[in-house]
């Protein structure tokens, strides 16, 4: 509805500008400096009169909650600014947004290809739910262009990759990816989540579509679950229409928790990748961490294309404890500032332990196979001091004994 008017104007300003004025009105309901939570399902028209203005597009406005808000819209006008992306879509979650995409684009009898190392429930949509509609996926190892070229096949429509991916940081070339994509005329998707739009620009490198959980570090304080899309308006579009007849809707509410942890999304991410490096240095030294998997670092697998690709390399740090399992839960519970859970990229610091959360129901040996090793913990850096958190990993590790 809005006037696609902010995001030419405010192009050339700073994120930690844009994060806070773009995207909205300069003169606001009630002269409010916030955007408001427009807390409604459906909108009033005074007039029949109003409803053929309306149906004839003379005039824009909204009419059904699922259909549009004005607060989910000032959200996604922000975020399709700081993606630099021509529009952008919001949904309930990350996996809504996902499986909305995927349903959107393929159709019975088409492919997708994507990396063994992708978020576990999109490896579960994609091998366990598509096929019951007659879509067929391949997946590849992480890094293995061959392979990936190899499995390319006429119907394939789609390729799709995380950069980076968890739980290793594992980083996409997304300059050989836009190749095959040039070459074989399929869409290209990144789940860009660990990036973020500060550190990472995929539709720069030709990507078609970029998602993220906005759950992470775009809502950025543990408090929602939220998903993003973003691209050229013509497939996002797609999506949407897709979205209106399967739901999956951003409530007004969470637009504004997301609008709000936006305003100091700049000013997180400077911290969350200057701690990150901070912690993983101090890690990579610690004589009881047998390894570190950060992106920052010499020693990881992909540093060097991630700096070429990215500005920074986030908060999050996954390590090998050099310890059994027991030891590994008695550093767990001597933690006393660093929460054990699930999630990242909010302001609290959050440590997760693979082996036994997110890969619990499956045996050690397919564990083993993908990497999820005893003994691997996922740090999440916050945004307190890095010295109080590097003390309270301290902590744990001496209790290992
Ligand atoms: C968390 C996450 C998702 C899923 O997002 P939700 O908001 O939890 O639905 C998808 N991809 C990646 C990389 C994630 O980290």
């Amino acid at each position: 509805m809005s006037k696609k008017k902010t995001r030419k104007k405010n192009a050339d300003q700073s994120m930690f500008t844009q994060v806070v004025h773009t995207g909205e009105k300069r003169r606001k309901y009630a002269d409010s400096i916030t955007v408001p939570i427009v807390q409604t399902s459906s909108y009033i028209f005074q007039k029949t009169g109003e409803i053929k203005e309306f149906t004839s597009r003379r005039r824009l406005r909204y009419e059904y909650g699922r259909y549009g808000n004005p607060t989910e819209e000032a959200a996604e006008e922000k975020l399709a600014h700081l993606e630099g992306a021509e529009t952008c879509l919001l949904f309930d979650s990350g996996m809504s947004a996902l499986t909305t995409t995927f349903l959107a684009l393929l159709s019975s009898g088409q492919h997708i290809i994507l990396t063994d190392d992708s978020y576990k429930q999109t490896l579960n949509f994609c091998t366990k739910f598509l096929p019951r509609f007659g879509i067929e996926y391949s997946v590849t190892r992480m890094g293995d262009y061959e392979e990936m070229e190899e499995a390319i096949k006429d119907n394939t429509r789609v390729i799709f990759s995380e950069s980076p991916t968890n739980p290793y940081l594992n980083i996409a070339n997304l300059d050989k990816l836009r190749k095959l994509k040039k070459k074989y005329g399929v869409a290209l998707i990144i789940d860009s989540t660990f990036a973020t739009p500060y550190n990472q620009k995929p539709l720069e490198f030709g990507v078609d579509l970029v998602m993220h959980s906005a759950t992470k570090y775009l809502g950025g304080h543990n408090d929602i679950l939220a998903g993003v899309l973003l691209g050229k308006k013509k497939m996002v579009d797609k999506v949407k229409e897709y979205q209106f007849a399967k739901g999956g809707i951003i409530d007004p509410h969470c637009c504004y928790l997301l609008l709000r942890g936006l305003k100091t999304f700049a000013i997180r991410m400077e911290k969350h990748n200057e701690s990150g490096q901070i912690v993983a240095e101090w890690l990579e030294d610690h004589p009881r961490v047998r390894r570190v998997y950060y992106p920052g670092l010499p020693s990881h697998q992909h540093h060097d294309i991630a700096r070429e690709q990215m500005k920074g390399f986030g908060g999050v740090i996954s390590f090998e404890l050099d310890g059994t399992l027991g030891q590994v839960n008695r550093f767990l519970d001597r933690l006393q500032m660093i929460y054990i859970a699930p999630s990242f990229g909010g302001v609290e610091s959050l440590i997760m332990h693979p082996a036994s959360m997110s890969y619990y129901q499956i045996s050690r040996k397919e564990r083993y196979a993908l990497g999820i090793i005893d003994n691997l913990l996922r740090l999440s850096v916050g945004i307190e001091h890095p010295q109080d958190i590097i003390a309270d990993l301290e902590r744990g590790l001496r209790a290992m004994k």
